[in-house]
């Protein structure tokens, strides 16, 4: 396995990559301010593997070689192992608080997994010989590797083949002999920059005409036909200011952004689906139902540290006695835990897949991310409530510091006795970054809209509820059918 020292400097081992961000290109990466939290919280799921105390939840057994591995690369062997992930990314987002970034590729090399092998007996394709292959390298290498699903879409009336510029959509341009050559873009790409590898997937279920958009392929991130572009956060130039208090998480964030194939080539031996159009819906839905179940760890990872912020807040600022301020924290906490429930129970209810890795129960699932995109902001809410309104109109930290103002900030913003004001003064900070900063992307939208936007679940909870079986129930009931028994 690789250490959290080692991921760092296998990032700096990779080629040059054409990223931009601000306009400019950025020439490293690694060290830059603005990606460093990022690859922190990367690195911090290979620095707690390292750690014999988290080796049960951070590492499991190789299905494929029986070697030790990190659970990010694992396919999952049991219910057991479906649990472990959830407590494993809940921890992680207690001591990232924010999105660690590594969970795409888990969740995406286990959807792939199951689908593939399924439409090779379908279809009598050669994709899961081809992807076990591919998993066995990533296993061994220990890689962070980017699952890429959403592209830009363009208009959202009009499929993909109904685009009037063509490039919004990933698709094959060229086949031949040796491999496919793609174009197109991937947006939102939750860690992209902290990948060594890109496992792209289709966007979405495709029509049988869309044979070119039925695509999923893996390609080394370094590849030198994409280009980056990093997406902006709220407060992000904060990191690149001299003082880190005004940060609020001061050593770790997340990263997103867009990557664009510029007329890629991927040879066969790395094309894991090409055409099948029949499963790229099943391989969309899987993925997204393994993420929805991540976020019944992460999310409530972070819910843990804004917990923990905002009871802080409260007692520096000697209000932790009220009443209504007790009640608030064990709301937070009751809704926080609603949410580890929620991705608990998909994984306790996971079942075996034909090709052995173990999936969630896809309603429990889609529950979860439903309840993910709604009892964050709750939470959040409540820790603005608890905090006040200096939540936001604090002086700059700079502004603690400078003679002439320096000495009425330290006086004016000193709260509960005995308190440093530069701790008050860091844990507003932490619950603006949390709650409308940076770590708000991860914390609050991306709970909105990763792994899909709210009408995605509710679509599935539909589709899923099995409303004759109900229908039924309360006909036998009411005495429409008999029910035979008594
Ligand atoms: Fe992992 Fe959560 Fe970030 Fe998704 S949002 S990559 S599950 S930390
Ligand atoms: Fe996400």
């Amino acid at each position: 396995m690789m250490t959290a020292d080692g991921y760092i400097q296998s990032l700096r081992n990779l080629g040059s990559r054409r990223a931009y961000a601000f306009g400019g290109k950025i020439d490293d990466l690694v060290d830059y301010p603005l990606i460093r939290p990022s690859i922190n919280s990367v690195a911090m799921t290979y620095k707690l593997a390292e750690m014999p105390e988290y080796s049960d939840l951070l590492t499991a057994t190789s299905s494929l070689t029986g070697k030790k591995i990190n659970r990010f690369t694992h396919l999952h062997q049991g219910p057991e192992d479906l649990v472990n992930k959830v407590k494993m990314l809940r921890l992680l987002g207690t001591r990232t608080g924010a999105c660690f970034q590594r969970c795409v590729g888990m969740d995406a090399l286990n959807a792939m997994w199951s689908t593939t092998y399924e439409c090779d007996r379908k279809h009598g394709t050669a994709y899961h010989e081809r992807f076990k292959k591919y998993l066995t390298l990533w296993q061994e290498n220990d890689w962070t590797v980017d699952g890429a699903m959403t592209d830009p879409k363009g208009d959202r009336a009009s499929g993909p083949g109904g685009q009037t510029d063509p490039d919004v959509f990933v698709r094959v341009t060229e086949r031949n002999d040796k491999g496919i050559v793609v174009r197109g873009a991937k947006v939102h790409q939750t860690g992209v920059l902290n990948s060594h590898e890109i496992l792209v997937m289709p966007t979405q279920a495709m029509k049988p005409e869309e044979k070119d958009f039925a695509l999923a392929f893996s390609v080394p991130a370094d590849d030198p036909s994409l280009l980056y572009i990093y997406g902006r956060q709220a407060s992000d130039t904060r990191k690149l200011e001299a003082s880190k208090i005004d940060v609020g998480n001061i050593n770790y964030g997340g990263q997103e952004a867009v990557v664009i194939f510029e007329n890629t080539f991927i040879p066969w031996e790395n094309v894991y689906l090409c055409g099948e159009t029949d499963y790229a819906g099943m391989l969309v839905e899987r993925f997204a139902g393994y993420h929805r179940q991540s976020y019944g760890g992460c999310k409530v990872g972070n819910g843990d540290v804004l917990i923990g912020a905002a009871q802080s807040i409260a007692e520096y600022n000697g209000a932790a006695k009220a009443s209504h301020v007790k009640d608030k924290i064990i709301e937070m906490i009751h809704l926080n835990e609603t949410l580890y429930c929620c991705g608990i129970a998909c994984s306790a209810e996971g079942r075996k897949t034909p090709a052995g890795n173990y999936l969630i129960d896809m309603m429990l699932a889609n529950i979860c991310k439903q309840n993910v995109t709604r009892l964050p902001y709750e939470i959040a809410r409540l820790a603005q409530d608890i905090a006040g309104g200096l939540l936001v109109t604090m002086p700059a930290a700079a502004d603690f510091d400078q003679e002439e103002t320096g000495a009425w900030c330290r006086k004016l913003f000193t709260g509960a006795p005995g308190v440093p004001v530069e701790n008050r003064q860091r844990m507003f900070r932490l619950i603006e970054n949390m709650t409308i900063g940076a770590a708000a992307v991860g914390y609050l939208t991306e709970s909105m809209h990763g792994a899909g936007s709210p009408q995605a679940q509710r679509i599935m909870i539909s589709r899923l509820a099995d409303m004759e079986a109900k229908k039924k129930l309360a006909r036998r009931l009411c005495g429409i059918e008999p029910d035979g028994l008594f």
